[in-house]
């Protein structure tokens, strides 16, 4: 039988983010999640009972769609900072918040179990969101990892556990719980924190192999991939890519700059499933904390890196004073607008999604084009052998006719600012 109508209208319609939520709450338990040849989670069944669970929880159904005035969503205020844990810093993606946060909720008691992301053995892919119990457990599963991840088995498994949990997520993630929690009494008693990443969009696994491939290290050797390496580095926005074979061997590292292909891909969305075009959530709304980096020139100076956080819990605000008071947290209070500036890349196609919901109006065509392109080229990834390998060189010849034009389009600027300074000289120009 197939999924139930509502839940193939959304993976039909593009708008499945994949989170596995459907799956993990499903009462016929026979909702299972499968990596499709795109490199995308999909929801599929062996035998519908039409029980409807899944569908309270769906966040393609319907997600927020935030006031485009207000787009960090309603919270008791923001602060900056890290951990003062020189491993939980240097280990995570920006200033080690999340990690110090679910250690925290762990060791005082609050709850007995985490959701957050960590590597896997089980050779179908990289990485798995898990159930942690242990602050080892959650130390080794710090940093980003832009690779599609399903919580349907954590979820499944904590409802027979009866543990209480926090997870941490993206905000398609996050919404699907904060749902489940409105609408499933064994996840109101169970889920405690949701935690949620400020999220730009996601990719498929081909966006790791296709960088891999870039670093020297063919897809099918592919064992482990690291997207934020940041020791011995300049700044907080000067990271790495390293792709690792089962051995232990690394392909060369690939740096996340302006102009290299970790970014060109990634700002172009060229692996970015379809339901991201439409989300308009860039701040995790239904989070009880929200983190990001701290993308503002002030902070990124320091390479060690740091983080944002936006809370909009009682409970989590005390958490995070509590952390400072201890001396495990360096927090200041920051402007809710400095938090929204330092978004403002990803927060421009945030905006055009949230318009188009709320107008219902047509995708521009500059979007639709972005939008096939990236479904095209997680097809062309998809196959193994020539398709495979006329998708690879396509990709390739686009970033190469991409920083092209890019060189093309900054010259006049360039020479511009050369004029300037050799007229007014040296230090009068801002670069
Ligand atoms: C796909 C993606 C897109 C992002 N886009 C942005 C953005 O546009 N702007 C921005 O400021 N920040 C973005 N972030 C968040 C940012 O990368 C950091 O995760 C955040 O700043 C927290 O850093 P930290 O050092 O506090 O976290 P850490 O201490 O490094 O902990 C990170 C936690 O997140 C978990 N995690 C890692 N990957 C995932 C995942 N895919 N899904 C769910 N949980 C995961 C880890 O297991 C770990 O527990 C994004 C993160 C992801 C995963």
């Amino acid at each position: 039988m197939a999924l139930p109508e509502a839940l193939a209208g959304v993976v039909v319609s593009d708008r499945c983010c994949g989170c596995g939520a459907c799956a993990g709450v499903a009462a016929c338990g026979r909702l299972e999640m499968r990596l499709t040849p795109e490199g995308l989670w999909q929801p599929a069944v062996s035998e519908c009972t039409n029980c409807g669970v899944c569908e309270r929880v769906c966040p393609g159904l319907e997600s927020p769609a935030p006031e485009t005035a207000a787009p960090l969503g309603e919270h008791l205020g923001a602060c900056v900072g890290y951990s003062t844990d020189e491993r939980e810093r240097l280990r995570g993606s920006s200033g080690g918040l999340a990690t110090r946060v679910l250690k925290a909720l762990l060791e005082s008691g609050q709850v007995e179990a985490v959701v957050a992301v960590r590597a896997s053995e089980d050779g179908e892919r990289l990485f798995e969101a898990a159930v942690l119990r242990t602050s080892e457990e959650i130390q080794a599963a710090a940093g980003s990892k832009y690779y599609p991840v399903e919580f349907s088995r954590p979820l499944q498994e904590l409802r027979a556990s009866g543990e209480r949990f926090a997870l941490v997520g993206v905000p398609c993630v996050i919404t699907a719980l904060h749902h489940g929690r409105e609408r499933l009494p064994w996840l109101q008693r169970q889920c405690v924190a949701l935690i949620g990443l400020a999220c730009g969009h996601l990719v498929s696994t081909h966006y790791t192999a296709f960088l891999a491939e870039l670093s020297g290290v063919r897809a099918e050797g592919l064992s482990g991939a690291e997207y934020r390496r940041k020791p011995g580095l300049r700044s907080a926005v000067d990271y790495v890519f390293a792709a690792r074979v089962a051995d232990g061997a690394e392909g060369r590292e690939l740096p996340f700059v302006t102009g290299r292909a970790p970014v060109t891909l990634w700002t172009a969305r060229i692996f970015t499933p379809g339901a991201c075009f439409r989300c308009a959530d860039l701040f995790a709304a239904d989070a009880d904390l929200t983190l990001m980096d701290a993308w503002l020139p002030e902070y990124t100076a320091d390479r060690a890196g740091t983080s944002l956080a936006v809370a909009r819990s009682e409970a989590m605000r005390d958490l995070l004073e509590a952390e400072r008071a201890a001396g495990r947290l360096h927090l200041e209070p920051i402007a809710p607008e400095h938090v929204v500036r330092s978004q403002a890349g990803a927060l421009a196609s945030r905006r055009v999604a949230a318009e188009l919901r709320s107008t219902g109006a047509r995708e521009p065509l500059s979007l639709r084009w972005e939008r096939r392109r990236a479904r095209l080229s997680n097809r062309l990834l998809a196959g193994r052998g020539p398709r495979r390998r006329l998708g690879i060189a396509a990709i390739r010849a686009w970033m190469a006719a991409h920083r092209a034009w890019n060189s093309i389009w900054r010259l006049p600027r360039r020479v511009a600012g050369r004029l300037k300074r050799l007229v007014l000289g040296p230090g009068k120009v801002r670069t």
